[in-house]
């Protein structure tokens, strides 16, 4: 990547978020067809409303709204004590009403920040805004022998919608990542959204331009759109990042547009020029009255945030005595953290130092090569057979080594690791009779360890340990092998 182009150029990267994210609730924003779509009949879950009949009333969904106010607190926003709804018209085939029932200028949260952490230097980036709106329909283009045609599915359609706007404070494509993960992890925290990207309940777009280093003026931006994981929007910024700089550069002259990330091609392609703002003709939504959040309601909800990621790590850190640094990789996700504290609850871990590195090293392991995060890992290993397995070891029942063998095991198949143990005879050998046959097979078949180790090379016995604990299986009690095996060549 050319992104030493970017560190000492005479330009600065100027990016802000625009993020979209579909709430947890049961019923959809503005009527009460169920919002779980995902593995719905098309046009299942729908009713007159979210069918956008003439003649029907919306209705607002109290747990959405809940919900933003929430994420607001979260996000350190100010929550208007007034809050209206407003229709954002434009014409397309997956709006059914015509338009969107959405907030313009009463949205519910306003003025908020979050913090982030990049190569160890904290900045704060403003939060504009957190409203409430609704999905839309969902068109399935198809093409056959004969035709192209496109497949409406309204499921999605008023499914709540909530728009968390980003002001134009993050520097770089890495910056624009760390906020969004920090952004997902609040989400996931608050439980309000399943938060994920790929499946789209989780959405970015990107607004990023340039500017010479020093200066104050915006230059024209470009909006991203497309990106459908974390890597995509890293790698559609650093593009852009750098298209704009080579294009400026060769005194081309850079236009306001909505551009796509095309994945396979690894660039965005112009979309379509984007000169103004959308003329929305937003106008108060006239079937919806505006609500009124009393002082009183928003401390109530307040009293109930759950403690946040940054907040848990520096609990983990002094309550764990954790580093910084598995502190906050164990706390990103608050299953990964609520699984954590239950496991170093269980006691079964030598200590929660030892828990933490089991989840982080062959935990994680497990996680990457399925390609799961831990509420999956959960439902296939559940902490009390985590702990089960830790038990095991930390009795030395089997060895460290054999005890990750038994956690992948215990993974494909949904076996407790004693019965594991058990069918697979993988008990460690601490009776020293057995131990010691081994023992002599290893000095016999490997002279020159033996002489090495005699002639003063500590290092040698190493060598011998590894014979003996590869023709136990790995069964041995590596400490005891160790033992008999310098009183044997020492002649004791
Ligand atoms: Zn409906």
């Amino acid at each position: 990547m050319e992104s030493s182009v970017i560190a000492q150029d005479r330009f600065e990267t100027i990016i802000g978020l625009e993020v979209h994210v579909q709430l947890k609730t049961k019923s959809k924003m503005y009527c009460g067809c169920s919002a779980d779509y995902a593995n719905a009949t098309p046009n299942t879950h729908v009713c007159p409303v979210c069918l956008g009949m003439p003649g029907v009333l919306p209705v607002v969904n109290r747990h959405a709204i809940e919900y933003a106010i929430m994420t607001a607190l979260a996000l350190n926003c100010t929550i208007s004590e007034y809050t209206k709804f407003d229709r954002k018209n434009y014409p397309y085939p997956d709006l059914m009403k015509g338009y969107q029932i959405s907030q313009y200028d009463a949205p519910i949260g306003t003025n908020g920040f979050m913090t982030i952490e990049v190569d160890g230097k904290k900045s704060k980036v403003g939060i504009t805004r957190v409203h409430m709106e609704e999905d839309v329909a969902k068109l399935v283009h198809r093409t056959n022998m004969v035709e192209s045609y496109s497949l409406v599915d309204v499921n999605r359609s008023g499914v709540p919608l909530m728009e968390i706007v980003g002001e134009p404070d993050l520097r770089s494509p890495e910056e624009a990542r760390q906020y969004l993960m920090k952004l997902r992890s609040i989400l996931q925290y608050l439980d309000v959204s399943t938060a994920n990207m790929e499946e789209g309940s989780f959405r970015c777009d990107a607004n990023i331009s340039i500017r010479p280093t020093g200066t104050k003026e915006f230059m024209p931006k470009v909006e991203v759109k497309n990106m459908n994981s974390f890597r995509a929007v890293f790698r559609a910024l650093e593009y852009e990042a750098i298209r704009q700089r080579k294009a400026t550069e060769t005194g081309e002259r850079i236009v306001q547009e909505t551009r796509g990330w095309v994945e396979e091609k690894g660039q965005t392609v112009s979309q379509r020029s984007k000169e103004y703002a959308h003329d929305y003709r937003y106008f108060p939504e006239p079937d919806l009255p505006p609500l009124t959040l009393d002082r009183q309601t928003v401390d109530e909800i307040k009293a109930t945030l759950p403690e946040m990621p940054e907040a848990r790590k520096q609990r983990f850190v002094t309550e764990y005595a954790l580093p910084a640094y598995d502190a906050d990789l164990l706390t990103s996700s608050r299953a990964t953290a609520d699984y954590y504290e239950k496991l170093v609850g269980t006691k079964a871990a030598k200590s929660a130092r030892d828990a933490g590195n089991w989840l982080l090293g062959p935990a994680s392991a497990i996680m990457n090569q399925h390609n799961i995060d831990m509420t999956e890992f959960s439902r296939r290993i559940s902490v009390e057979q985590f702990a089960g397995l830790l038990t095991l070891e930390t009795k030395a029942v089997i060895n460290t080594a054999t005890a990750k063998t038994v956690l992948e095991e215990m993974f494909t198949s949904g076996k407790n690791a004693d019965m594991i143990v058990k069918e697979k005879g993988l008990g460690q050998i601490s009776d020293s009779q057995a131990i010691e046959v081994a023992i002599e097979e290893a000095i016999h078949a490997n002279t020159q360890a033996v002489n090495d180790f005699r002639a003063g090379k500590e290092t040698a016995i190493k060598f011998l340990v590894g014979q003996v604990m590869k023709a136990t299986r790995g069964r041995a009690n590596p400490q005891i092998v160790n033992d008999l095996l310098k009183k044997k060549l020492k002649g004791e």
